[in-house]
């Protein structure tokens, strides 16, 4: 380990009771999280802060999403799974914004597709992730609406920021059994989780209230249009 990752060990570590007492509970997604040093996700201005359980600024009017959000969605992905490792063969993220959650994803799937709608977070994302020498993800400069593989099929997708209604185009890329875990709302949003159990059988969940950024057409060369 390199000596910022040590000098942050007690941190991380407290980090993971907090997940603990806000109720994650499956510790697949306790240990990803304990392996990917988030410091390293933001500006060192923020490295203080880089373990507590709060969304931190990562430019472009864009966050790097709270450590309960990305635990709590990562765990609702892969709740039908069982079996350590890799439970999947291709996920796909919309919004990598800096690669955090996209990280965390690399553990559980052989491959990750993400797509990112603004330039330069998609370049910081391919560079913290070369960092990390993590390099089963795919991240690709798009619009999240639009602009996937349509030949594609995935085991399930995540959605880091919040469309009106969800675009159900997407469940067309889910595999049966699959899921798509996603923000939906407004100045509301609750967490959806659209299980695809059979070809013509969609089963919708809600959970929790969150607060993300909200879904938005199109992609942009610098994020000015946010
Ligand atoms: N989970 C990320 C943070 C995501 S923030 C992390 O760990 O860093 C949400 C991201 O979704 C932002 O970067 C935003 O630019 C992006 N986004 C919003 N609408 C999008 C769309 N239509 N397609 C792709 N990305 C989108």
């Amino acid at each position: 380990m390199n000596s910022s990752g040590f000098t942050f060990r007690r941190v991380r570590e407290e980090m993971i009771e907090t997940l603990l007492e806000l109720g994650i509970k499956d510790f697949r997604v306790l240990d990803a999280i304990s392996q990917v040093p988030r410091h390293i996700f933001v500006d060192e201005a923020l490295w203080s802060r880089a373990y507590e359980n709060r969304s931190l600024t990562i430019g472009y009017k864009q966050t790097i999403s709270q450590p309960y959000i990305v635990a709590r969605m990562t765990e609702l992905l892969i709740s039908h799974t069982n079996g350590r490792g890799k439970v999947f063969e291709d996920l796909l993220e919309i919004g990598s914004g800096c690669g955090y959650q996209s990280a965390v994803l690399s553990f559980f799937s052989e491959r990750v597709d993400s797509i990112e709608r603004i330039k330069p977070l998609v370049q910081k994302s391919r560079e913290n992730l070369a960092h990390l020498k993590i390099s089963n993800i795919l991240f690709k400069y798009g619009d999240g609406y639009q602009d996937w593989d349509k030949d594609k099929k995935y085991d399930g997708i995540l959605c880091a920021a919040a469309p009106r209604a969800y675009p159900h185009d997407l469940i067309d890329l889910l595999k049966n059994d699959a899921k798509l875990v996603i923000p939906v709302g407004g100045s509301e949003q609750k967490l959806n989780v659209i299980l695809k159990a059979k070809e013509d059988e969609i089963k919708e969940q809600e959970y929790e209230d969150v607060s993300f950024v909200p879904m938005l057409a199109g992609k942009s060369d610098d994020g000015n249009d946010v």
